[in-house]
């Protein structure tokens, strides 16, 4: 949908333009009260609404009698939680570039941007000045390497789909730990230029591994380590395939191999940590695909944990950068009697909706639809339900007027919503406030409302550390060079230079 010139305008005077700026003091250096940490670890699971939360609670309840982990640091009283505000410098719904560039430099960004203005203004990142100041750096994922929201705290690009030039920039960038996804962006064989950035990362001094072996049980020297051709695989995949297993590790292993890498250093660490995939699972209206991989980012969230109660030194936050896809868990039936029972049917599906679409086909009946859901999900579709998403698949969608809800993955997501009771309200971003909880020393200023670009000031002044970037553009002025300059800032992009699900900056 085109948007006039003039409508983005009137709609920035009305809203956006606005910014509050009054809790950035709070964040100043000398404003800091009480003990400094000398870590931080920043975990972000990418994509998740608070009902994401709530759900993998009630799940890991049914299916392992215990609350879950995030639900469990809520109920400490040393853990303090809110909530934070995540629109853009674009909209008030942001994309995980803008969201992770506010992280990463302290302000407002346009959707698809990284640590850049729509004028080409550059603006100086956390890790480079924690850098600077002797503070090891880590970024860790599920999405490749690459992606914007590990791009946010180092990276500096006005396109975030240029994945193979950030591959590149990550070279003099001096992370000192790099594991994710994301071997066509560093493979010689698979980039169209040639370039072997294993061999260059190598020559900079990195132990590069590719498999969960080889990563296990390093401890000292740079790493980057690549565990998949694009994103790392879903956990709900990963769980029933033994091959998957054997080549990558789970987020917590690859964030317990971070933290040990980067502890014990002069000035500290500052570790990103991105469960990646729960946004991608709200991009797919996928509920296994998201409760299984918010419960692996949950489990690298209580590695963080336990490393700073021991250590007593170390901020833990964790946090999200919008909510993905609107989901929520419905009363279904009589006095709502049919809504546990279908929630818990999630625990027999075997398979994220990628294997299932892929299984299905292109060109499927409805008898093989509901083969495939029998099989891969448990569930026996009725007739009508099948042909529905067989119609679907074939660009006939029962719910073609609707532009939020006509792709087969809604569609598949509304029929399944009669079984377990789980509904999407589309397959975007959502502007929901995120689920804010943090542990250790500077914990107290992560109560209530924090909008996103306070993060910056916020962590580096619990490093004894500032710095102002350029003021913060206005919506109006921005929006004149985006008019001016977005064809070619974002120009179609070959395959070889993109994830392919990301042509697009709506993740
Ligand atoms: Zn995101
Ligand atoms: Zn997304």
């Amino acid at each position: 949908m085109s948007v006039s010139r003039r409508s983005l305008l009137t709609l920035g005077a009305a809203g956006l333009a606005s910014i509050p700026f009054a809790r950035i003091e709070a964040f100043q250096p000398q404003a800091w009260k009480g003990k400094r940490p000398k870590n931080i670890i920043f975990c972000v699971a990418d994509g998740m609404a608070l009902q994401v939360v709530t759900m993998a609670n009630h799940y890991q309840q049914m299916t392992e009698g215990k609350h879950s982990f995030w639900t469990e640091l809520m109920e400490r009283p040393d853990v303090a939680t809110g909530f934070q505000d995540t629109r853009s410098l674009s909209s008030i719904v942001t994309d995980s570039a803008a969201a992770a560039g506010a992280w990463g430099s302290g302000r407002r960004q346009w959707n698809g941007q990284i640590n850049v203005y729509p004028d080409g203004t550059k603006l100086r990142t956390l890790y480079n000045i924690a850098q600077e100041a002797g503070i090891k750096t880590g970024l860790v994922t599920t999405t490749t390497m690459t992606h914007a929201t590990p791009s946010g705290f180092a990276v500096v690009i006005d396109n975030r789909d240029r994945e193979a030039d950030i591959a590149a920039q990550h070279l003099t960038n001096n992370v000192d730990v790099l594991l994710g996804g994301g071997d066509k962006f560093f493979n010689a064989e698979k980039r169209k230029d040639k370039r072997d950035l294993y061999k260059e990362f190598a020559a900079k001094g990195y132990q590069v591994v590719k498999d969960r072996n080889s990563l296990l049980g390093l401890k000292s020297g740079k790493i980057l380590g690549i565990f998949s051709d694009s994103h790392v695989p879903f956990s709900v995949d990963r769980m029933n395939d033994v091959s998957i297993q054997t080549q990558v590790p789970t987020l917590a292993e690859m964030a317990k191999t971070a933290i040990e890498n980067l502890k014990g250093g002069k000035n500290g660490f500052i570790l990103q940590i991105e469960g990646g995939k729960v946004d991608h699972a709200g991009h797919a209206n996928d509920i296994a695909g998201q409760i299984h991989d918010q419960i692996a980012f949950e489990d690298a969230v209580k590695v963080a944990i336990e490393f700073a109660e021991k250590d007593g030194e170390t901020l833990v936050i964790i946090t999200s950068d919008h909510a993905t896809g609107g989901p929520s868990l419905n009363g279904a039936g009589e006095e709502y009697g049919d809504t546990t029972k279908g929630f818990a049917s999630i625990a027999g599906i075997k398979a994220s909706f990628g294997p299932i679409f892929d299984a299905i086909g292109k060109k499927p009946t409805a008898s093989m639809v509901q083969d495939v859901i029998r099989e891969k999900m448990t569930y026996g579709l009725k007739e009508a339900e099948a042909q529905a998403i067989a119609d679907t698949i074939q660009g006939k969608s029962p719910f073609g007027l609707l532009e939020l809800q006509k792709a087969p993955q809604s569609v598949l997501a509304l029929i399944l919503q009669n079984y377990h009771k789980v509904g999407y309200t589309s397959l975007n971003h959502t502007s929901d406030h995120v689920l804010v909880s943090a542990f250790g020393p500077g914990s107290q200023y992560c109560h209530g409302m924090t909008n996103n670009f306070e993060f910056f000031n916020l962590m580096l002044a619990a490093k004894g550390l500032k710095h102002e970037n350029p003021p913060q553009m206005t919506f109006e002025e921005a929006a004149k060079h985006m008019e001016k300059n977005k064809d070619a800032v974002f120009a179609e992009l070959e395959p070889w230079q993109t994830s392919e699900d990301c042509s697009c900056h709506q993740h």
